[in-house]
C-alpha cells in the first residue's frame, strides 16, 4: 500500500514513522527545507531556538516515552511572568496571590474578588475571566494581551477558556504552570538540536520531498501535483490546511500566525531565576518573549531571547470561534474515501504535540 503524507511537521514525521511500521510505502512532502515545522530547531548566533517555545507537555508516559527513546529528555518545572506595565512590575503567570498583594490596586482586587458571582456560567472566554477575577485582574493579565494575540476587538468572540489557564485562575503556594503540583510536567530534548533527530529517525524509512509546496491534489484519484511530477498513492494524511487542501471550497479558514524575533543579549541571563518566558498584555505590539537558554539548557556567556508579534506571515493558530469550527467541519466531513487530516492544522484544532500523536495513533488504529 502506498501512502502519501502532506506536511512535514510532528503529525506527517509521527504519521510516517507509524505507516512505515505497518509497512506502507510512504512519500512525505514538506514545503520547507527542513522537517517539524515550528517545532525544529534553528541557530541564532550558535543558541538553539524553534519558534515559538516548544517544552513538551507530558500529558502521560506513552507519549513522553515515543520521543524521549528516541531523543533523551529532561524534565522540568515551566515558570512564566507577565509584565504590567501600569504597575511597573512583572508577576508570575498564572495568577499569583501573593502577587496580588503587592498590586498598588490591591484593595480594589480584593473588593472585586469578594464580589465574584458564586457561580461561572460565562459562555465566553472574556465573561468567564471577569467572573473568576474581576475586571481589575483581567485588564491587567488576559484583555489586552488576547485581544492582540487574536486581532480581535473584544474577547467575547470566544466561546470558552481552552486559550487559558482553565479553572485555576488564581493560583497559591507553587508558582508553576503546572497543574499537578510537585512533579514537573514540561520537558524538552537534552541534545542542541532538540526534536531534529526524532524527525529524522521519523522518516527513516520514507521518500522524503522537501522544498515543495502542495498546491494541487486530486483527492478522489489520491493524486498529487508536483511540477510535472504526479505522484498516486492509496491513501492521502494531509496535515496541511484544510483549506489549502480543498482550494478554498467551502471559504477560507481563519487563522493567525507570528513572527520570530531573536535578539542576543550580552549576559549570561536576562530573566531571572531561570524564568522560560514572558507575556506582554499592555499595549506594545508583541505578546511574549522566551528566553530559550532557559529551555534548551545551552551554555554560553550570552543569551538568546526570541520576540513574538502576532503577524500573518503563517497559519499557526485556528480560531476557536463557532463559525470558523463549523466551516472546519464542513471540510472534514467531505474528505473523500481515504483520505485522513490529522494534527494542529488538518483538524483546525490546538493540539499539544502529545495531542498530535494521540491524533496520529488513533487514525492508524482504523487503518490496516
Ligand atoms: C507558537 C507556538 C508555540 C507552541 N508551543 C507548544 C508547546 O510549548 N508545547 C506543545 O506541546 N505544543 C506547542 N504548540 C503546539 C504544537 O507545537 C503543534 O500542535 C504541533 O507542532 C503541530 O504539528 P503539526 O505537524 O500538526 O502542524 P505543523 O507543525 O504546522 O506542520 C504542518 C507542516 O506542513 C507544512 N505545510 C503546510 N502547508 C503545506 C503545503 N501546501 N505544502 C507542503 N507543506 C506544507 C508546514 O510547512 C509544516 O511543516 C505550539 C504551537 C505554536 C504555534
Amino acid at each position: 500500500m502506498k501512502a502519501i503524507i502532506l506536511g512535514g511537521g510532528v503529525t506527517g514525521c509521527a504519521a510516517a514513522r507509524e505507516l512505515s511500521a505497518k509497512k506502507y510505502d510512504v512519500t512525505i512532502i514538506e514545503k520547507n527545507n527542513y522537517l517539524g515545522g515550528g517545532c525544529h530547531t534553528f541557530f541564532w548566533g550558535g543558541h538553539p531556538y524553534t519558534e515559538g517555545p516548544r517544552p513538551f507537555h507530558v500529558e502521560n508516559e506513552k507519549i513522553f516515552n515515543y520521543i524521549n527513546e528516541i531523543v533523551p529528555m529532561r524534565l522540568f518545572h515551566l515558570y512564566l511572568d507577565t509584565y504590567i506595565e501600569k504597575d511597573r512590575n512583572f508577576y508570575s503567570f498564572p495568577i499569583h496571590w501573593d502577587d496580588i498583594q503587592l498590586m498598588p490596586d490591591k484593595e480594589k482586587i480584593l473588593r472585586e474578588l469578594d464580589n465574584l458571582p458564586k457561580c461561572n456560567d460565562a459562555t465566553n472566554l472574556e465573561d468567564g475571566w471577569l467572573n473568576s477575577v474581576g475586571p481589575t485582574l483581567y485588564g491587567k493579565y488576559v484583555k489586552t494581551y488576547t485581544e492582540k494575540m487574536w486581532e480581535v476587538d473584544s474577547n467575547k468572540v470566544f466561546e470558552d477558556f481552552s486559550w487559558s489557564v482553565k479553572g485555576r485562575p488564581i493560583q497559591k503556594g507553587d508558582r508553576t504552570v503546572e497543574l499537578a503540583i510537585g512533579k514537573p510536567n514540561h520537558a524538552y530534548p537534552i541534545e542542541e538540536t532538540g526534536y531534529n533527530r526524532f524527525f529524522d529517525f521519523c522518516v527513516k524509512d520514507a521518500k522524503v520531498i522537501l522544498g515543495k509546496t502542495i498546491e494541487k491534489v486530486d483527492l478522489e484519484k489520491k493524486i498529487v501535483y508536483l511540477d510535472n511530477e504526479k505522484i498516486r498513492a492509496d491513501i492521502i494524511i494531509s496535515t496541511i490546511a484544510l483549506d489549502d487542501l480543498m482550494e478554498n471550497t467551502y471559504g477560507e479558514l481563519r487563522y493567525m500566525g507570528r513572527d520570530f524575533y531573536p535578539i542576543v543579549l550580552p549576559v549570561e541571563y536576562a530573566f531571572k531565576d531561570g524564568h522560560h518566558f514572558i507575556h506582554y498584555p499592555n499595549t506594545e505590539k508583541y505578546t511574549r518573549i522566551v528566553e530559550y537558554k532557559a529551555i534548551t539548557g545551552h551554555k554560553s556567556p550570552y543569551t538568546l531571547l526570541v520576540m513574538e508579534v502576532p503577524s500573518h506571515s503563517n497559519k499557526l493558530y485556528s480560531y476557536n470561534i463557532k463559525s470558523e469550527k463549523e466551516k472546519a467541519m464542513l471540510y472534514l466531513n467531505n474528505l473523500p474515501k481515504d483520505v485522513y487530516a490529522v494534527g494542529r492544522l488538518g483538524t483546525y484544532r490546538y493540539l499539544t504535540i502529545g495531542q498530535c500523536f494521540e491524533n496520529v495513533w488513533e487514525l492508524m488504529g482504523k487503518l490496516n
